[in-house]
């Protein structure tokens, strides 16, 4: 029955990293990223576990979280999750709760992988063992050079088959972008782009026709609309050119909003973002959610985190390979995933999800 292990202390800990340049989309601004990594002890191993969230959290995870979990079996992860669900029932579930058991629950399998000495992507059983990445960024702030080179390298440097940019802060301005973002990448690679909720139904669906019209076409439009509005995603769904894919589902933290979503039709391609939906079993079962309505799903952010995980969903189409988290990642991260020819692998000599946090390095962003 494999080894006899209980879940020991459950410790957290959060670290702010300045971006290398302000940030922003269409509808917030950011200058740093909080990274909080769980440490799960059991059976003489240490899993871990992060998200991208809050400091808040460090508190909420070492005391009722770990209440929850401590001393369950720790190959009984699915066990774990729901004790975890259930202690956080009076508080919301949703939001930096669920962001909370997301960490957890990613330390709790990265734990149960190396107790069974195997790579996740192996415990959990793969359909591929390869994710297709696509580049993101191209922030609002960025200089039209910044913005040309930093897509263009993704292309060509990292062999991206396609590449996301920020739109909506100033929409006069975005056909100019991107124009400019097309003449860098070439007229072969996929250009998407996130309003990140910035546009109303109909603004959006005129930006939509002009854009598949003019350079090279546009075939990915996310949160052309509010995600909340389900209503004007699927009528941008319905009514926006044929090759152009409508996507959302960032905010998702609890299944019944990715049912509902798919429920009203409003996406072509669905996105899950494992360290706030709850996390591996979170993003599972989306996964299935998305398979039982013949809709793709696509990982948000977090790349290292979701790497193993996306091995094991059968309808996967990319990874988001998202600037911020990638510069965190392999700077804090050994084992973090580098890209070869548009895709990551899992390391499959690495037990678990194959990271250790660097924490020397980490010590110098500590909260
Ligand atoms: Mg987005």
């Amino acid at each position: 029955m494999g080894p006899d292990a209980r879940i020991g202390r459950i410790e957290a800990a959060a670290y702010v990293i300045p971006t290398d340049a302000p940030e922003a989309d269409g509808t917030y601004a950011w200058d740093r990223t909080t990274l909080v990594v769980v440490d799960a002890a059991g059976g003489g191993r240490q899993g871990i576990g992060y998200t991208y969230a809050d400091a808040s959290l460090v508190p909420l995870i070492q005391g009722l979280l770990g209440k929850a979990v401590e001393g369950r079996d720790a190959l009984d992860v699915p066990g774990a999750w729901q004790a975890m669900m259930r202690a956080v029932r009076n508080l919301g579930r949703d939001g930096l709760c669920a962001t909370a058991v997301s960490a957890v629950d990613a330390a709790l399998w990265d734990l149960k992988a190396k107790l069974l000495d195997l790579p996740l992507a192996a415990l959990l059983g793969t359909v591929r063992r390869e994710i297709p990445i696509y580049g993101s960024g191209g922030f609002t702030t960025y200089s039209d050079d910044r913005l040309r080179e930093q897509l263009g390298d993704w292309v060509r440097r990292d062999g991206c088959r396609w590449v996301k940019m920020k739109i909506g802060t100033d929409p006069a301005r975005d056909p100019q972008r991107i124009a400019a973002a097309r003449e860098a990448i070439g007229p072969d690679a996929g250009l998407f782009i996130d309003a990140n909720g910035a546009f109303g139904r109909k603004q959006a669906l005129d930006f939509a026709e002009r854009v598949a019209a003019e350079h090279g076409g546009v075939s990915w439009f996310e949160e052309p609309v509010s995600s909340d509005d389900l209503d004007g995603l699927r009528l941008m769904r319905d009514r926006a050119p044929a090759r152009m894919d409508i996507a959302a589902g960032e905010y998702g933290y609890d299944l019944d909003y990715f049912r509902r979503m798919l429920a009203a039709g409003a996406v072509d391609v669905m996105q899950a973002d494992a360290s706030r939906c709850g996390g591996v079993t979170g993003f599972l079962k989306v996964g299935v959610l998305c398979e039982a309505h013949h809709v793709d799903l696509s990982g948000h952010c977090a790349p290292a985190l979701h790497l193993h995980a996306a091995c094991a969903v059968p309808r996967f189409r990319h990874l988001e390979w998202f600037h911020d988290h990638v510069r965190i990642e392999r700077m804090l991260f050994d084992g973090a995933p580098d890209p070869r020819d548009g895709a990551i692998r899992p390391d499959l000599s690495r037990p678990g999800l194959g990271l250790e946090l660097k924490r020397q390095d980490a010590e110098r962003f500590a909260a």
